[in-house]
């Protein structure tokens, strides 16, 4: 069988998009299935760092009674408050120092879906090079959805690893895919 992970290519960095414990079934905030991509994505992260390709993680990481959540007229439940248990990655989510970790959610007066929203990572792949990133994680339907078309709009490509991303709902995590492939993203 073809190894995916061959795709991989100087020029190009891997985004894991919020693998934490909230996110995944037990915790606040259960993406279905949400821990069942973590097995192909550790490929995806062993895979880049041997030929010495980026990786970032991101993680949603709020203040208590965060403007996003319902008690202040927000969409969600609380979920990845700062320090917490539910807010650390999943315990199988191979991380180690040569990983970035991307923080959103801290902002008091927004909620940050999207990776380059006030973080600066747009900054950080001119840096390092990437041009094309290879998109994994939760949830496919909100977090990876307004990441993809910000990162569109900055001129980054983009690529979906479907089978390493879940959505919350099934029907929006297939209109997600078709707005993000209009957004000129690609889907492997
Ligand atoms: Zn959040």
């Amino acid at each position: 069988m073809f190894d995916q992970t061959q795709h991989l290519q100087k020029g190009d960095g891997l985004l894991i998009v919020d693998v934490q414990w909230d996110f995944c079934p037990g915790g606040l905030l259960p993406v279905p299935d949400g821990d069942r991509i973590i097995t192909v994505i550790n490929q995806w992260t062993e895979a880049a760092l041997q030929k010495a390709i980026p990786v970032y993680a991101s993680r949603d990481w709020h203040p208590v009674h965060h403007i996003s959540f319902k008690e202040r007229g927000g969409e969600w439940p609380p979920h990845c408050i700062q320090d917490t248990d539910g807010a650390q990655f999943h315990p199988d989510l191979y991380m180690d120092r040569r990983i970035m970790v991307i923080t959103k959610g801290v902002r008091l007066d927004k909620d940050q879906n999207s990776v380059f929203d006030d973080t600066g990572f747009n900054v950080q792949l001119e840096f390092d090079g990437v041009r094309r990133l290879w998109v994994t994680g939760l949830a496919l339907d909100v977090c990876i959805l307004a990441s993809v078309m910000d990162g569109r709009r900055l001129g980054v490509e983009m690529a979906i690893i479907q089978e390493a991303t879940r959505p919350i709902d099934a029907e929006k995590g297939r209109r997600a895919l078709e707005e993000m492939i209009k957004a000129g993203a690609t889907v492997l």
